[in-house]
């Protein structure tokens, strides 16, 4: 049985984690691609769960021998999606989440047509800044940070072949459960 490719993306606070683990706990096909990171772990994250945590040469021998589907540097720091894990992912009949900024988006989309590509929508800016703001894990200028960059990537919303604004938790869920069943 062949699994689907699910890319995620939307702006930082829109609920990307919330969906993805509400869905997880109602359908056990779903699975999120555990991205690689030249990263410190920050407190509480968790090898192999959060991220593969890889120094530096690791990276880039693996970026150099094909193995992510994209990566890019943010900060300084490599990430990448693994294709391994990836294809066991699709093997295994399972829905492969990749929750994804814009930028690798748009580059997973072209190497991987078959993907299905989802863009959560806030259901208002007002609405993101609330979830943004009752997280309270940010401070105040990575909050206006966040909402800066939300701007930019609402605007690539439309290349993405599906938008779900994500107001009701249980219906954008539902949403995505019809979408991988078509
Ligand atoms: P992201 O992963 O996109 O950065 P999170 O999943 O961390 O976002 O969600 C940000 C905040 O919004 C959290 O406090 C979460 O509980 C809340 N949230 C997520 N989805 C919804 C929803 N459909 N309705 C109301 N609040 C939501």
């Amino acid at each position: 049985m062949d699994g689907r490719i699910l890319i995620l993306s939307g702006p930082s606070g829109v609920g990307k984690d919330t969906v993805i683990d509400t869905w997880r706990a109602r359908n056990p096909r779903v699975k999120r691609v555990v991205a690689y990171t030249t990263r410190a772990p920050r407190t509480g994250e968790t090898n192999g769960i959060d991220y593969h945590f890889v120094d530096r040469p690791t990276f880039d021998r693996m970026a150099a021998a094909g193995d992510f589907l994209e990566f890019k540097e943010v900060h300084g720091n490599g990430y990448a999606t693994p294709l391994r894990d990836l294809d066991a992912m699709l093997h295994q009949g399972l829905i492969a989440i990749l929750k994804i900024d814009v930028q690798g988006a748009l580059h997973a989309m072209n190497v991987r047509p078959d993907a299905l590509s989802v863009f959560l929508l806030p259901p208002s800016y007002e609405e993101l800044e609330r979830r943004i703001h009752g997280r309270a894990s940010d401070s105040a200028a990575a909050i206006a940070l966040r909402l800066q960059n939300a701007q930019e990537e609402l605007a690539a919303a439309p290349q993405y072949r599906h938008r779900i604004v994500n107001d009701d938790l249980a219906a954008t869920v539902q949403t995505l459960e019809d979408l991988v069943s078509e």
